[in-house]
């Protein structure tokens, strides 16, 4: 079994491998320098959390039954599993805020043990945290804390095997503390894959992805993760739950998406089935290019419309053509007009030949220009870096972040022209750049990127930016989120989504599965 140890545990005041910390680029700092100025904002050193407020009898109790080993309440450990890594997030760690701390951290090795961590929860009033990777960009990591015993962090970093593979039927069981590396690797030894690949994929974790309905960059092609999940097995405070008992079913609504998107407010995810397919033979990326993001967005429509999509689908804006063209380390040194559409295509090497033929002579036929393999395959290279340069950007005092959602093709341009206004007016001088992403035959994914100076009071200014960008979204029909999940942060907007019913609908889950409120107060249920 794993003893709940990472090789890489992610840096508790930026993002991602702390080894792959960097400076901003030469060419980006002139860019960066000109927009906005450069005002030199190191973290502060990284402070302790405040002590433990929970009784320690409470947690010998827990040491009895799980081990001591896997009852943490030093400082290191509690760290860092304090929030997530939203810019918030990164912005209150940086300036040594660790009052979300949770009181101790608890390592169940096996379903049983989560579901004795939660007997023990609900018999002492302590709040749960369900600990995947720690990515969630959306406040899912924080809980209440009023009213409680204390907090406890239920890290699931013990649970990372791949339990079974069912060759015959493609799909494969896969424990919810493994990293998206981890179980591709587990995978890709038995010939397969799951094709999840968010751009949080080295850190996120298949129970965090399956517990937020993440969307990977591949989504065009291998579909949202919860459109990969088969089955799930996940403990509550009322029992064990299993669901996913064939291939389709018509045995009443799908209690499955109950607990897919749930953010540990029903349950914990402890095991997770997922549809499987071959390892690809075949990975070809490119680059087109567009007159306007309007043409491109069209073209999108069209391809999604006639069954024709790639693997992998994204176009940029004019603003993040011209800024994001070039990898992060060139950023400056070019620019381009148009908007860049990014195509990538997987599979046996006569499948994606016969799928790039169709793709492209649509795509000519529509007004595209081919602009060669560069653009496509500069974008896989650097597909996870961007993070690394939003804390480079934090320490020249540029506050950067990200948002999206999703509307009906019917809706797109006024959705898209919606969100900008709102970023644009709340934060002047602010640079907005958007993609497309995440394509439906309905409709599709829009992704915004913000930065502006961050100013003397970056967290109030963000959050009156994303309040009003949130407003917006809601005013223009579309989704408060496509795949960052709603958290503590989109709750005041779920109810415009959902409506009054929709809202006691998932107050009466949760008082039946959680009665006394101990999983994950204040995230998701309004
Ligand atoms: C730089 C960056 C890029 C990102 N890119 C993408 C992207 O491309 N696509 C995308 O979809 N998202 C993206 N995200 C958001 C985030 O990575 C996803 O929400 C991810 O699915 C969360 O997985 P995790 O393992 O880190 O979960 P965590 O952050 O640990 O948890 C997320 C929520 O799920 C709950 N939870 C976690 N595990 C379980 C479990 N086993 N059972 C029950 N509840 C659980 C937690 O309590 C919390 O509420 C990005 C985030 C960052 C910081």
């Amino acid at each position: 079994m794993n003893d709940g140890t990472w090789k890489v545990e992610m840096h508790p005041q930026r993002w991602g491998d702390p080894a792959r910390a960097e400076a901003l680029p030469e060419g980006a700092r002139g860019l960066v320098e000109l927009a906005f100025g450069l005002v030199d904002s190191p973290a502060a050193p990284p402070a302790s959390p405040p002590a433990p407020g929970i009784d320690v009898t409470l947690l010998d109790e827990l040491r009895a039954r799980l081990g001591a080993a896997h009852v943490l309440t030093d400082d290191e450990t509690r760290r860092l599993r304090t929030r997530g890594k939203s810019t918030p997030d990164l912005l209150r760690a940086r300036g040594g805020d660790l009052t979300d701390a949770p009181d101790a951290v608890v390592r169940p090795g096996s379903h049983d043990e989560v579901a004795a961590v939660l007997a023990w929860a609900v018999e002492h009033h302590v709040a749960v945290v369900p600990f995947g990777g720690g990515t969630s960009v959306t406040g899912g990591l924080v809980a209440r804390r009023e009213g409680y015993a204390g907090v406890v962090s239920l890290d699931l970093a013990r649970l990372r095997r791949l339990l079974a593979v069912d060759h015959t039927s493609m799909t494969a069981v896969l424990e919810p503390g493994l990293r998206g590396p981890e179980a591709e690797a587990l995978l890709a030894a038995q010939g397969l894959t799951l094709g999840h690949h968010p751009q949080s994929f080295e850190f996120a974790t298949i129970g965090g992805f399956a517990a937020t309905r993440s969307s990977g960059q591949a989504s065009a092609g291998y579909g949202r993760f919860d459109s990969l999940v088969v089955g799930l097995r996940v403990a509550t405070p009322r029992g064990d739950v299993r669901l996913g008992a064939a291939p389709a079913s018509a045995a009443g609504p799908d209690l499955r998406q109950l607990f897919l998107g749930s953010e540990g407010a029903f349950g914990v995810i402890t095991e997770v089935t997922v549809r499987v397919r071959p390892l690809p033979e075949v990975v070809h990326d490119e680059g087109w290019r567009w007159p306007s993001f309007d043409a491109g967005a069209e073209a999108v429509r069209t391809l999604a419309q006639a069954g024709l999509l790639p693997t992998v689908l994204r176009l940029s804006d004019e603003t993040e053509t011209a800024i994001g063209l070039a990898r992060p380390d060139e950023i400056g040194g070019q620019s381009a007009s148009g908007c860049l559409m990014v195509a990538g295509f997987e599979g046996t090497a006569e499948a994606v030949a016969a799928r790039r033929t169709a793709v492209g002579a649509l795509l000519t036929a529509l007004g595209g220009e081919p602009a060669g393999e560069e653009p496509g395959e500069a974008w896989r290279r650097g597909r996870y870096d961007a993070p690394y340069l939003r804390d480079a950007m934090l320490d020249v005092g540029v506050l950067v972040e990200t948002l999206e959602t999703a509307t009906f093709w019917s809706r797109r341009g006024a959705t898209y022209a919606a969100v900008r206004a709102a970023l644009e007016t709340a934060l002047p001088g602010a640079l907005v750049l958007c993609h497309l992403s995440h394509v439906y035959e309905t409709g599709c994914s829009l992704y915004f990127t913000v930065a502006a100076p961050a100013g003397d009071a970056p967290l109030e200014r963000w959050r009156a930016a994303k309040a009003a960008a949130n407003d917006a979204i809601v005013a223009s029909g579309a989704t408060i989120t496509h795949h960052h999940a709603v958290g503590s942060d989109h709750r005041p907007w779920l109810h415009h989504e959902i409506g009054d019913v929709g809202v006691s609908v998932l107050r009466a889950v949760k008082a039946d599965l959680d009665p006394t409120g101990v999983l994950n107060p204040g995230v998701l249920v309004p």
